[in-house]
């Protein structure tokens, strides 16, 4: 080795540590945050689109739009989701496929996303609520169809109807009863006269 290419390879040695050191002398003067969680929960902006855990949509009604057709159940790659279904009789005589049971199994969930994606009603979503610790693994194993199913919640109750109206009094008869007597005294008076002229 010549003595210019053993000063070229020093100054190529030092140029690629400083090319490594790139990076780690940029993070050395960035500002530092540090969450002071829990004490920032309340302020805490969690990206709304992190994965934390499976649950239904709700409509303000308390009405989910799972028709219980499986395509997230057959498309976990994990066996994640388990669903139970039940036929129901419709009024029209015709029978139903609705859903039983939606249970998730948050421990074992790899946050992929598939299910949500196939979900052909848009039922499911991803909610950021991280806090998801338990002390238990069975805790883990969620039902997420909590509330009463359409034609299971309660109807509602009738509504009261209007009081009947009271009964018209009787029309007065052309003759009463009561009256006829003293009708037939009044004639008796009327044709006593005659008989004295006689
Ligand atoms: S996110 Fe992936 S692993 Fe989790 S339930 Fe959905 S499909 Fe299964
Ligand atoms: S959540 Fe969606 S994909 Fe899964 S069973 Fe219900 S309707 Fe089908």
């Amino acid at each position: 080795m010549s003595i210019k290419e053993y000063f070229v390879s020093i100054f190529k040695g030092f140029y690629s540590l400083i090319k490594g050191m790139e990076v780690t002398g940029k993070e050395l003067v960035t500002p530092k945050v540090t969450e002071q969680y829990p004490e920032n929960r309340a302020e805490l902006k969690i990206p709304e689109r992190f994965r934390a855990t499976l649950e239904f949509i709700y409509d303000d009604k308390g009405y989910h739009k799972c028709i219980a057709c499986g395509s997230c159940e057959r498309n976990c790659p994990n066996q994640t989701i388990s669903i139970t279904k039940r036929m129901v009789d419709l009024p029209d005589g015709k029978k139903k496929m609705k859903l039983d049971k939606y249970m998730y199994d948050l421990g074992s969930c790899t946050f992929c996303g598939l299910c949500v994606q196939v979900c052909p009603t848009n039922a499911i979503k991803f909610s950021n609520d991280f806090e998801q610790a338990v002390f238990t693994r069975e805790k883990l194993n969620k039902q997420l169809n909590y509330l009463p199913e359409k034609d299971d919640a309660p109807a509602p109750a009738p509504a009261a109807k209007p009081a009947a109206p009271a009964a018209k009094p009787a029309a007065p008869s052309p003759e009463k009863p009561a009256d006829a007597p003293a009708k037939a005294a009044a004639d008796e008076t009327k044709q006593e006269p005659k008989e004295n002229k006689e």
